[in-house]
């Protein structure tokens, strides 16, 4: 059984449609896919149209991936199993959306300042109708030749305290698992380990995403060391969460793919484990739809 929990289309940051994507995860036989771009739900309608057209052996668990703010940290929360029509979500998608589009003609300025003009237009052609991100902002930066990768341009132009950051004001993050739950879905912390956090901050991460009862944490990605993953899994028995996996697909790539090395430790107690049955889901997701 294949089961990949976080994944990107074009309504955010990934470099496919939500149509290429379900297809390319059928294709690679994964069971169960999430979709969970950055602060928006668009591309889960045409996934699940695109499942029932083509009647593709995959079932589609409709997610988002929220950004948060805990004690001034960006931290990334992934909501599966929601209603992607809860009026709470959508009013939350909406402020998420104005902010990241006032954050977005900010950098802009900033970048024009800096002497590189036209990155906020050439972003938002690049983001198209979906949900504008810094890895817009990257891409473009990267085909102009200001900085050879994508790390290296975060490096240089987008992480915190450079020319283009622009300081946050994301939803907090109780406030966001509060709504994934009102939504009915469960709340999951992702890719713990990619916030340059200390043990010790990690740890008081886990404490308070608990205490604000979030329900999981991402243990197994992509790309990771068997150490990583196994001292996730440890942690998420410590602090009493759930384990979750999934590739963060964005695009294809040499190294990470749908549902490509994705397996939870023993000692990890899945988060899929008291779901219902998986076809039950999906026919709960479809009404829903309705
Ligand atoms: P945003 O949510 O607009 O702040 O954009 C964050 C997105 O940029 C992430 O979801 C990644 O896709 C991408 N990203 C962030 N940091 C890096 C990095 N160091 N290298 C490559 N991509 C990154
Ligand atoms: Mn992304
Ligand atoms: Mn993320
Ligand atoms: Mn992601």
């Amino acid at each position: 059984m294949l089961i990949d929990l976080h994944s990107h289309t074009k309504a955010s940051d990934g470099q496919l449609t939500a149509r290429e994507l379900v297809e390319r995860a059928a294709n690679r036989q994964v069971d169960i896919l999430a979709i969970t771009d950055h602060d928006t739900v668009d591309g889960l309608a045409e996934a699940r149209q695109t499942i029932i057209e083509k009647d593709l052996k995959l079932t589609l668990i409709n997610g988002i991936e929220i950004t948060t703010n805990w004690l001034n940290h960006e931290i990334h929360v992934v909501g599966v199993n929601i209603n992607p029509q809860h009026p709470a979500l959508i009013d939350l998608i909406e402020l998420q959306k104005e902010k990241r589009e006032s954050r977005a003609i900010e950098m802009g300025r900033r970048l024009e300042k800096a002497k590189i003009p036209g990155v906020y237009e050439a972003a938002k052609v690049l983001a198209g109708e979906g949900a504008i991100t810094r890895a817009h902002f990257a891409r473009h930066l990267v085909e102009i030749g200001v900085a050879p990768t994508f790390p290296k341009v975060f490096d240089k132009y987008l992480s915190r305290g450079n020319t283009g950051y622009v300081p946050h004001n994301w939803v907090d993050i109780d406030k966001a698992i509060a709504v994934i739950h009102q939504a009915g879905g469960q709340a999951i912390l992702a890719h713990p380990n990619h916030y340059n956090l200390s043990n010790k901050w990690m740890r008081r991460l886990f404490t308070e995403f608990k205490q604000f009862n979030g329900d999981a944490m991402e243990v197994a990605m992509g790309q990771q060391s068997p150490q990583m993953r196994l001292q996730l899994a440890m942690w998420s028995n410590e602090y009493d969460l759930l384990a979750s996996q999934g590739s963060d697909f964005h695009f294809v790539g040499r190294w990470r793919d749908l549902g490509k090395a994705l397996h939870l430790p023993e000692i990890a107690k899945p988060i899929w484990s008291d779901w219902p049955s998986y076809q039950l889901l999906a026919e709960q997701q479809e009404e829903i739809l309705q």
